[in-house]
């Protein structure tokens, strides 16, 4: 049946209103569209793809309070990481569905459509791999979810992490991940980055590496990691992650750094909640808020995202999947406010992660890809963003996910 959304403002087109979905796909998109069967009016609201989560942690939400262990200490990175084992030596196939289950609950129901989870393989019984890949199958119809093969405790750190990684990926992982700047010596990063690049070529998987996700400026794997996809021609299909340490590092350095992530196309997503937490914890005042450098990688046409990165976990105790709120934080700590860059804020958390995902392809509001969509309870995308708009409804294939109603009163305020 074919079906028309109407009175819509999409999101980056200035003329088209109207939407015609058949078959789960989107065939027309312009305005004074032939008639439907079913119309849908959306009261001029504010339409875009749906939003995009591209680095998360489902393997560990909600552990922080549901498997009640001693809390999450001071809360700095490595401290967490020292404390993930006795979390890990919980899990059951069946707890990691149920609680990864909540936090995509959390997602979905706020517009998120695609996931990338990294998913914990330092452990030679792939406990939460293993529930992952099931849920991954079984919920194709809410989410699409990607999982990197992520060694938490490390390639070399961790006795025969790498051997795990190469396991995970042959059992069906989507993506190689890795974490150089917690391997116990600068050598052991590089290996391990070379480990990376060379099982993603092997495996034909995607790149997703934690890097340099510290206030470090000498953590340097970032370049190595730049340098071996520019020269296999792979960085379109690779993700740096965090990239804190890039913040620090001085501006003769960041700027040849970013010629050479123009050329390889490297991308980048960056966690801005989940880091303005977790880093400067050794800096006094003034005191580094862990961005990488968002607004020069934006200003130069490098790609970056936006993340949640954690819910509830031992890394970070907050978190709810409302991509809103870690855009509106990014926003602020980025500092991109200004007329034009908040036209396409918005590119955080979708398109930009879209690309990151290489999923581009199949994502958007155009003819022929798939009736995938939010609206969000604003006209104008400055109001949306500034009055972080909560998602009304959410379609998937032209269906609803959800739809909710806008806020009502018993009693309003009069003035
Ligand atoms: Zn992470």
């Amino acid at each position: 049946m074919k079906k028309k959304f109407f009175n819509a403002k999409i999101y980056r087109n200035d003329t088209a209103t109207e939407m015609i979905v058949e078959d789960g796909k989107i065939t027309h998109i312009g305005t004074n569209l032939p008639k439907c069967e079913e119309e849908i009016d959306l009261e001029g609201k504010l339409v875009m793809p749906p939003y995009v989560d591209p680095h998360l942690h489902l393997d560990y939400v909600y552990t922080l309070s549901e498997l009640g262990q001693e809390g999450a200490g001071s809360g700095t990175l490595f401290e967490a990481i020292e404390l993930w084992p006795k979390f890990k030596e919980t899990l059951t196939v069946e707890s990691v569905k149920r609680l990864a289950l909540k936090g995509i609950k959390d997602e979905v129901s706020q517009g998120v459509q695609h996931i990338r989870t990294h998913i914990d393989v330092t452990d030679p019984n792939f406990t939460a791999l293993k529930a992952m890949l099931e849920m991954k199958e079984d919920l194709k119809h809410l989410v699409d979810i990607q999982i990197v093969a992520f060694p938490q405790e490390g390639m070399y750190m961790f006795k025969g992490g790498r051997d795990l990684v190469e396991e995970a990926l042959k059992m069906g992982a989507d993506a190689v991940g890795g974490i150089p700047h917690y391997e116990p010596a600068r050598e052991f990063g590089e290996k391990s980055v070379h480990d990376i690049v060379e099982l993603a070529l092997k495996y034909d998987k995607l790149i997703d590496v934690h890097c340099d996700e510290t206030d470090d400026p000498h953590s340097r794997f970032l370049e190595l990691l730049n340098a071996l996809v520019l020269m296999e021609g792979y960085g379109s299909r690779s993700t740096a992650s965090h990239t804190c340490s890039f913040g620090s590092a001085d501006d003769s350095y960041a700027f040849r750094m970013m010629d050479l992530f123009k050329k390889s196309k490297l991308n980048f997503i960056s966690c801005p909640t989940e880091n303005a937490y977790l880093q400067g914890r050794q800096d006094t005042y003034p005191k580094r808020r862990g961005l990488t450098r968002v607004k020069e990688f934006l200003e130069s046409g490098i790609n970056v995202a936006f993340a949640q990165d954690s819910i509830n976990d031992p890394w970070y105790p907050m978190g709810n999947g409302n991509m809103m709120n870690i855009l509106d934080n990014g926003i602020h700590l980025a500092q991109i406010m200004s007329p034009e860059e908040v036209k396409t804020n918005f590119d955080l958390i979708t398109y930009n992660g879209a690309r990151c995902l290489n999923i581009q392809d199949g994502y958007g509001l155009e003819v022929g890809k798939r009736a995938n969509f939010i609206v969000l309870n604003e006209s104008s995308v400055y109001e949306a963003i500034r009055k972080r708009v909560d998602v009304l409804a959410s379609v998937r294939g032209g269906e609803y996910l959800f739809k909710r109603k806008e806020t009502e009163y018993d009693i309003s305020l009069e003035l």
